[in-house]
C-alpha cells in the first residue's frame, strides 16, 4: 500500500510532467464509477475541460492536482492504485479506471487492482481529506507535536502511528521500520513514551520517511511509480516483512505478531516489552533509548 514516501515519490515525478499542460477530457471506465465518489465522470469532464496543472502537492497520503481553474483534483491511490503517465498510443494498462486525457497526445492514467483509490475534484484539497495529524517530514513535526497526538493514549504505539489523525502519511512498513529504530515494542501503551524516547520515536519516524523517499518508496507487492517502475526501498528494510530472519543488529530473530489487527514485525531483543518503566528481559544493559542514534 503507498504510504508517504511512495505517494511523494508520485508526486516528484508528476509535477514537472504535469505543470503547464492542458486538461483535454476525462472519463471513467465502466464498473469503476465509484472511485467518484458519487459524482459521475460528465460532470468532472464538464469542470475538468481546459484546465492546465499549476503544481502538485501531497499532503499525508494524498496528492493534490492543481489547477489553473482554482480547483484542486485529489487522488488517494489507497490499496492498490498508481498514476501512469503515456502517450495516448501507448498499451492500456490492465485494470485502468479512469484516462484524463491531455494536450499533446498524453494520457494520466488512474490504474488500480481492488478499485479502493479515490479520486475527487474540489474548491480546496482539504474538502476531501478527513481529519490528518501533524505533516512528518514539515517543520510542524516536533518531539511536542508528535507527544501531543500520543500523551494519555493506551492504544499500542505501532496503532497510534498507523493513525492518520495522529501523523500523517505513515502506513504499515514504516510504522514498524520506525518503531525498530526507536527501539520500542508495537505494543507498548503510546502514552507510555519517556521523553528520550519520543525524541528519538520523531527522529526515526524522519529517517524511515526520508530514507523511503529517497529510494523511491517500497515496492513489496502493487506499488509502481509514474512509469510502471518499481522502487528500492524494499531491499532496505530491518524487520518489516523479514520474519524468521536474524536482526541485523543482534541475530535475534524477527517475529511477526497482529497488533491492532495489522501484521506487525519486530526484534524481541532489540525491541522488549517494557513494564512499569523497565526494560524486561533485557540482555543489553548499555542499550538505553536515544543511545544509538547513529542507526
Ligand atoms: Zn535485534
Amino acid at each position: 500500500m503507498p504510504e508517504l514516501p511512495e505517494v511523494e515519490t508520485v508526486r516528484r515525478q508528476l509535477e514537472p510532467l504535469l505543470v503547464g499542460r492542458q486538461i483535454l477530457g476525462f472519463r471513467v471506465m465502466p464498473g469503476a464509477e465509484r472511485l467518484l465518489r458519487g459524482r459521475s465522470d460528465t460532470s468532472i469532464d464538464a469542470q475538468l475541460n481546459g484546465a492546465v496543472f499549476t503544481t502538485v502537492t501531497r499532503r499525508g497520503k494524498y496528492l493534490g492536482l492543481n489547477l489553473d481553474s482554482e480547483q484542486v483534483v485529489v487522488v488517494h491511490l489507497r490499496m492498490t492504485g498508481s498514476l501512469r503517465f503515456r502517450a495516448r498510443d501507448y498499451e492500456e494498462e490492465s485494470f485502468t479506471r479512469a484516462i484524463f486525457t491531455l494536450d499533446a497526445g498524453d494520457q494520466l492514467r488512474f490504474v488500480d487492482v481492488r478499485k479502493f483509490g479515490t479520486i475527487d475534484l474540489v474548491d480546496q484539497m482539504d474538502d476531501a481529506l478527513p481529519e490528518l495529524g501533524p505533516e512528518p517530514l514539515s517543520d510542524e513535526f516536533t518531539t511536542e507535536a508528535l507527544w501531543q497526538e500520543l500523551r494519555g493514549r493506551q492504544q499500542p504505539i505501532k496503532s497510534a502511528l498507523l493513525d492518520q489523525r495522529n501523523v500523517a502519511g505513515i502506513g504499515n512498513i514504516y510504522a514498524d521500520e520506525a518503531l525498530f529504530l526507536s527501539h520500542l515494542n508495537p505494543e507498548a501503551p503510546a502514552g507510555s513514551l519517556r521523553p528520550a524516547e519520543r525524541r528519538l520515536l520523531r527522529q526515526s519516524i524522519r529517517q524511515v520517511l526520508e530514507d523511503g523517499v529517497a529510494h523511491g518508496g517500497a515496492s513489496f507487492r502493487d506499488y509502481t511509480d509514474v512509469d510502471g517502475s518499481e522502487g528500492e526501498q524494499q531491499y532496505f528494510v530491518r524487520v518489516f516483512r523479514r520474519t524468521d530472519e536474524p536482526c541485523d543488529d543482534c541475530g535475534a530473530i524477527i517475529r511477526r505478531i497482529i497488533v491492532g489487527g495489522r501484521a506487525t514485525h519486530f526484534c524481541p531483543k532489540c525491541q522488549p516489552v517494557r513494564q512499569r518503566g523497565r526494560l524486561v528481559k533485557s540482555t543489553r544493559p548499555s542499550r538505553s533509548a536515544g543511545a544509538r542514534s547513529t542507526l
